[in-house]
């Protein structure tokens, strides 16, 4: 890279400050799987926006070094990032030349595709030798599904076309033999058509694309467009259409969103953490003394647990046992101090797993406020399989889940 920017002619000053700001853009791929934090350490990262213009980079230096070393570098070369299409003599020696190639970093290996029945796939086309001329077609892997949103489906109209707008794009902008493009267009609508799509509406599609084509071709004058006042709105079909034609006529461009998306449903595919990740009973300890704070919380034992934090940095008192204690004392208490005593995923049950771990400990240590009613009835009910009712008269502090229970805990058997 540091030569690219030197040919460049860029200054040395800057060309210091690039530098740095790339490094550090790289090494900035930290994942974390299984509970573990990793670097990667060699290569470009996939999903990084820097990876493929470094790529670029280093396959711009590869070749001149090539060219340099190589007498027999071939003449006709294509490259697309890391994807090379190149035409050689048919006495040209492929594999000495690949053993040269491969011979410049340890890491970095190429293999070679040669035609076969005069075909050649790059990229998305497949070429085809004809009488010593090349002609074109689109090219799809055989693992390829044709799958594209349905027609049913319950997304904006336009994001349903975009898959199909983009092979009608595809199909005009390369330079596809009259009957290839024909064989083309037929795929995308046999496609459309096994999705639920009309013929008619690749038609249209079709019929749009030709014409901004040939209006591109007569005139390098753009379509007045007004600014880009753009409106967002919540996918519900019938309605937003209707809406959409509202705000075109009134210059404004409508984006639709759709909020139902599978992956809200799914969650995140981030690693959780384990323990702090979980709703239940937590216990923070002091590292300057021996008292404790146990609490129960619906939330994430470590939302919780920051907002106690909070109360003790901003020296708001009164709102938090632990946050009072701490700016009492001077005490420390730091993330390492948490723990989950017990996770409790239903509600209901937070109060009393909340007593039976305040029972647990040592009264005298305990820094919460009230210790709340406890029956060691209670305390013999849940190893059974009874139901607990709890009074309804419960009252808690705004903004706290630290619940305090008035009324006695009655339990019944059945
Ligand atoms: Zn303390």
């Amino acid at each position: 890279m540091k030569d690219w920017l030197q040919k460049e002619k860029v200054s040395q000053e800057r060309i210091a400050e690039l530098m740095n700001l790339t490094e550090l853009c790289m090494k900035q791929t930290i994942f974390q799987y299984g509970g573990k934090f990793y670097q990667q350490t060699g290569g470009t990262a996939m999903g990084n926006p820097l990876s493929p213009f470094m790529a670029d980079i280093f396959m711009g230096h590869l070749e001149t070094k090539l060219k340099e070393i190589e007498k027999d570098f071939p003449k006709i070369w294509f490259r697309y990032v890391d994807d090379i299409l190149s035409i050689v003599p048919e006495d040209f020696n492929i594999n000495g030349f690949l053993e040269t190639m491969n011979k410049q970093y340890a890491t970095i290996k190429f293999t070679y595709e040669y035609e076969n029945n005069q075909q050649l796939p790059f990229l998305d086309i497949l070429i085809t030798r004809k009488d010593n001329k090349l002609e074109y077609d689109i090219y799809r892997k055989p693992t390829h599904t044709n799958n594209y949103i349905p027609a049913d489906s319950y997304q904006p109209w336009s994001q349903k076309l975009a898959a199909f707008n983009s092979m009608v794009h595809r199909c005009c902008a390369l330079p596809l033999s009259p009957g290839n493009r024909k064989r083309e267009f037929d795929h995308i609508k046999r496609v459309a058509n096994n999705l639920g799509y009309k013929t008619r509406t690749i038609d249209t599609l079709i019929k749009n694309h030709i014409s901004k084509q040939r209006l591109k071709e007569i005139t390098t004058f753009q379509r007045d467009k007004p600014d880009n006042r753009r409106i967002k709105l919540t996918h519900y079909p019938v309605i937003t259409n209707k809406l959409c034609q509202i705000f075109r006529k009134n210059d404004l461009e409508p984006v639709t969103t759709n909020q139902h998306k599978l992956k809200t449903l799914l969650g995140s595919l981030k690693d959780k953490d384990p323990k702090t990740d979980q709703s239940g009973i937590y216990k923070i300890t002091c590292s300057g003394c021996d008292k404790l704070y146990i609490g129960q919380t619906k939330r994430n034992i470590i939302t919780r647990y920051k907002e106690h934090m909070h109360k003790a940095r901003y020296n708001i008192e009164g709102k938090s046992a632990i946050g009072d204690h701490i700016i009492a004392t001077g005490h420390t208490i730091t993330e390492l101090n948490l723990t989950l005593e017990k996770p409790v995923a239903r509600i209901s049950e937070l109060p009393i797993r909340e007593a039976i771990a305040m029972h647990k400990n040592n009264r005298e240590k305990l820094l919460n406020d009230d210790l709340g009613p406890l029956d060691i009835d209670l305390l013999k009910c849940l190893h059974g399989t009874s139901h607990i009712h709890i009074p309804r008269n419960r009252h808690t502090h705004p903004g706290s889940d630290h619940t305090q229970v008035l009324g006695p805990i009655t339990t019944q058997r059945n």
